[in-house]
């Protein structure tokens, strides 16, 4: 087992740093220095960078950090990375600080976007977060439905790591879908005081996303019907999760 802990970055980025003794992996280092200062401050060697996508807020450190600490850089082969030793499809098992993990392609925020899953923990970057998903930058709704069902099908015990902290505002728009799910209800009352007394909303895990997050809900009659409102046309998944990731981008 990794000992699991984040570094906060930019506005509401978490850059998750796996720890195994006195090695280090972290995902998604946007920005350098604050990694650099906790490698420093808890006498860590870098080990290796896990990248889930090419967005700057979540590769825009690689370059100084490998300049202070050479480590491969594992990263989609199909997004421009900067400093990539290591790319990856999706469908590898890594073995990293004697621990294996499974890298899943999940298309859809970006066309190669990455997961990373280890014995209970999912690094999903961009694609689930909190009560929400990300948006479609260079996805279809269907590829998007798709990585999303397939992340839903993992052990339900299993962490959610993602990089962004929305979950209250993802709360939001999960009451508006389904203002009469008493978990939904629940989980923004949690947040909101965890949110008050600084701390983190995430991990969660995947059971109470598939009790709370309608991105992973496009199943369930009450938010079929919420989605028929706000322009799906049929009730097959894919549209509802088109109309609800469509209607969350307006709702903001
Ligand atoms: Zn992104
Ligand atoms: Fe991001």
């Amino acid at each position: 087992m990794f000992e699991i802990s984040f570094i906060p970055a930019f506005k509401d980025n978490y850059i998750w740093l796996l720890r195994r003794d006195h090695q280090a992996l972290v995902v998604d280092p946007g920005d350098a220095a604050p990694v650099l200062a906790r490698l420093a401050e808890d006498g860590l060697t870098l080990a290796g960078i896990l990248i889930t996508h090419h967005h700057a807020d979540h590769q825009g450190g690689v370059g100084e950090l490998t300049a202070h600490h050479p480590a491969p850089v594992f990263a989609p082969a199909g997004e421009s990375i900067t400093g990539r030793t290591a790319p990856l499809d999706g469908g590898e098992r890594l073995t990293l600080l004697g621990q294996t993990l499974d890298v899943l392609a999940v298309p859809g925020h970006t066309a190669g976007h990455l997961a990373y899953l280890t014995d209970d923990g999912l690094f999903c970057g961009d694609t689930l977060f909190g009560a929400g998903c990300g948006r479609l930058f260079e996805g279809t709704p269907a590829q998007m439905a798709a990585s999303l069902d397939r992340l839903a099908a993992l052990p339900p015990t299993t962490r959610i790591y993602c990089a962004h902290e929305y979950t209250a505002v993802n709360l939001r728009f999960a009451t508006a879908v389904e203002p009469d799910n008493p978990a939904i209800t629940a989980r923004a009352a949690q947040v909101a005081a965890q949110r008050r007394a600084n701390l983190p909303s995430v991990p969660s895990t995947l059971a109470e996303e598939l009790a709370t997050n309608p991105f992973l809900r496009c199943r369930q009659p009450a938010v079929i019907a919420a989605a028929r409102q706000h322009g799906a046309t049929d009730d097959s998944p894919v549209a509802v999760f088109a109309a609800l990731r469509r209607w969350r981008s307006e709702d903001r």
